[in-house]
């Protein structure tokens, strides 16, 4: 027995030969067996057993067509329902032309007439077949996701660009499918629970297409992206998705969001279309039930809006076009308030778009990181501030700065701050850090870890936006916090909703008893001043007292606060 050697794999492939009589099973096996290991069958049901047995190592199958039980029609169409036995090749043997067709229409690879006259071009013909389909394994193995079965990443996008060469003409849908808290899944309910609910959605999305002539790929863990011909009821088939999965799974929680990109403009990439259709889906993210979201014309000026902003950060920061604006903090115990500290904030004056609000771009530079940029630019900004103004007015105003998630984790970040205060001939106990409330939920350990580190070197750290998140209140008292600064949002109807102001009173009460001063934000106007002062809150910043300002408007609150002492 040979090698074969086939893609150089050094092992001996092993071929069935069917036939119901003797002597042709002899003749076959003797040619085939130089190169392989030859097994045999007698009749049809025979060979299904053997086939089954030898599911996994049988490499061909050699078929006659003309046997008493099971014939090799029948034995073939068995074989090609099979989903795994399919892949195995069949060569029909036989000495009927006409039988060529009905055989390749069922499935086999090749077709060899009797009588074996020329042993080399069985052989060929055996050694060809065997290869197409071990290269067919192969692609197929790298071109599907094992779970799901629908199609990896490229591959799609290469089936889908295939799509629009042959249909130019249709009008497409580019989708993105997510399942809705699927870490959840997989920490409450065990990842093989959540591999059975990827198989379950995986499953479901390929009946789908396969039903609709449309392509689908699991790109990321528990996100799908679908093309398909253009509908309108996408509500629909999201409705019956869901309950499809939900059938399958016997499990009625999981929910689905669905970003759609209707009518993919041809002209741009096909991964282009499907970050539109991604765009749409996380615009759904926090969402509960099973929802979808459309893309449309006002989501791409905000993402072109987007781009020109990411684009032109560096710019903007050389030629300066960032100012960095402070506003003052207020400590209101006493008789006056007296002005305790600042919050720098930061401007951007673009020269054609005029002042961007920090609400465009810092949720923006946070998504994807060019917040450290810009964080930096401030740190160092307000720490120069505080110098000017301790040289100016032989005081310090302490300078809060925001500190985003993303910086927690930066490894320098202990080291840069000491050396932008230190470099500023400042201590830094007269610099602030405020870091937002979501941060200390998403990993508290890590960032309580870092807290501490930069409180002990005297570092003070304010907790921003508190109860704009999922913080609780029992939480408070396991962090390590200078102050506590409450939302806004809390405050702005503490006048007219006797509730909300009863919720401050009770957080008030609550940080004074963990001895956390408050400082409340976003307060308006002298009513909201006054019960917040009777309720015992310690600072107060907001627009009553000033609205952020440039450094030199500052200053004349400096020095109004000057003379009001001299007073
Ligand atoms: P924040 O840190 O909570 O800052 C307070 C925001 O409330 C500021 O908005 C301020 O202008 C606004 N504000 C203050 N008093 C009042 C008031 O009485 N009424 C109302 N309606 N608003 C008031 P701004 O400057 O637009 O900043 C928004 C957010 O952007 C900030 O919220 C902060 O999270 C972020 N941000 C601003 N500058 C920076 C920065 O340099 N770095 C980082 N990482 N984030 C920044
Ligand atoms: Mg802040
Ligand atoms: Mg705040």
């Amino acid at each position: 027995m040979q090698d074969t050697s086939l893609r150089g794999q050094n092992i001996t492939r092993r071929v069935l030969v069917v036939d119901d009589e003797q002597i042709n099973r002899e003749l076959l096996g003797m040619i085939i067996s130089r190169e392989y290991e030859v097994i045999y069958a007698e009749d049809g049901a025979e060979a299904l057993r053997i086939i089954r047995e030898n599911e996994k190592t049988l490499s061909l199958v050699m078929l006659d067509l003309m046997m008493p039980e099971m014939d090799g029609y029948e034995l073939l169409a068995q074989l090609h329902r099979d989903e795994v036995l399919r892949r195995i090749p069949v060569i029909v043997l036989t000495s009927e032309k006409s039988a060529e067709v009905k055989s390749l229409q069922l499935g086999a690879a090749d077709f060899i007439t009797k009588p074996y006259d020329m042993p080399e071009v069985i052989l060929a013909r055996v050694r060809r077949s065997i290869e197409l389909a071990e290269d067919n394994l192969m692609i197929r193995a790298t071109e599907t996701d094992e779970l799901t079965g629908l199609y990896t990443k490229d591959y799609f996008f290469q089936y889908c660009s295939r799509h629009d060469r042959y249909f130019p003409d249709m009008a497409m849908d580019a989708m993105v499918l997510n399942i809705n808290r699927f870490h959840l899944i997989n920490d409450l309910k065990g990842r093989r629970f959540g591999d059975e609910v990827l198989a379950a959605v995986g499953g479901c999305i390929k009946g789908t297409v396969d039903a609709n002539g449309g392509l689908a790929c699991r790109c990321e863990t528990d996100t799908f992206q679908i093309y398909l011909g253009h509908s309108e009821d996408c509500p629909d088939r999201l409705g019956q998705l869901t309950e499809m999965i939900r059938t399958k799974l016997g499990w009625g929680s999981i929910s689905l969001r669905l970003g759609i990109y209707h009518n993919v403009d041809m002209s741009i990439d096909i991964e282009e279309r499907f970050d539109r259709a991604t765009l749409a889906c996380s615009r759904q993210r926090g969402t509960y039930g099973t929802s979808y979201c459309v893309y449309d014309t006002e989501m791409h000026e905000k993402e072109l809006f987007n781009e020109r902003l990411i684009s032109e950060i560096d710019k903007a920061l050389t030629e300066r076009q960032f100012k960095v604006f402070y506003q003052p903090k207020y400590d209101i115990r006493g008789d006056k308030p007296v002005l305790a500290s600042a919050e720098a904030l930061i401007r951007w004056f673009h020269p054609e778009l005029g002042m961007v609000s920090p609400g465009a771009f810092i949720p923006l530079f946070e998504s994807n990181g060019l917040i450290q940029k810009l964080d930096r630019f401030v740190w160092r900004e307000a720490a120069e501030q505080i110098k000017r103004w301790k040289e100016a007015y032989g005081r310090t105003v302490p300078v809060s700065v925001n500190v985003s998630r993303m910086d927690i984790y930066d490894p320098d970040l202990e080291e840069l701050l000491l050396d932008i205060v230190r470099s500023n001939g400042l201590q830094p106990n007269e610099y602030l850090l405020e870091i937002t409330e979501s941060a200390y939920t998403n990993d508290s350990s890590q960032i309580i870890k870092t807290v501490e580190q930069l409180r002990a070197d005297g570092f003070r750290v304010e907790m921003d936006d508190f109860g704009s998140g999922y913080s609780s209140l029992n939480m408070l008292a396991a962090l390590p916090i200078d102050a506590l600064k409450l939302d806004m949002r809390f405050v702005r109807h503490i006048c007219e909703n006797p509730r909300d102001m009863m919720l401050v009173e009770m957080m008030l009460e609550i940080s004074r008893r963990l001895g956390i001063p408050v400082i409340a934000e976003g307060v308006e106007n002298e009513e909201q001043y006054r019960l917040l002062k009777s309720a015992g809150c310690e600072m107060i910043q907001g627009f009553y007292f000033s609205r952020p300002v440039p450094p030199e408007e500052f200053d004349l609150l400096i020095e109004r606060e000057e003379n009001k002492v001299k007073c």
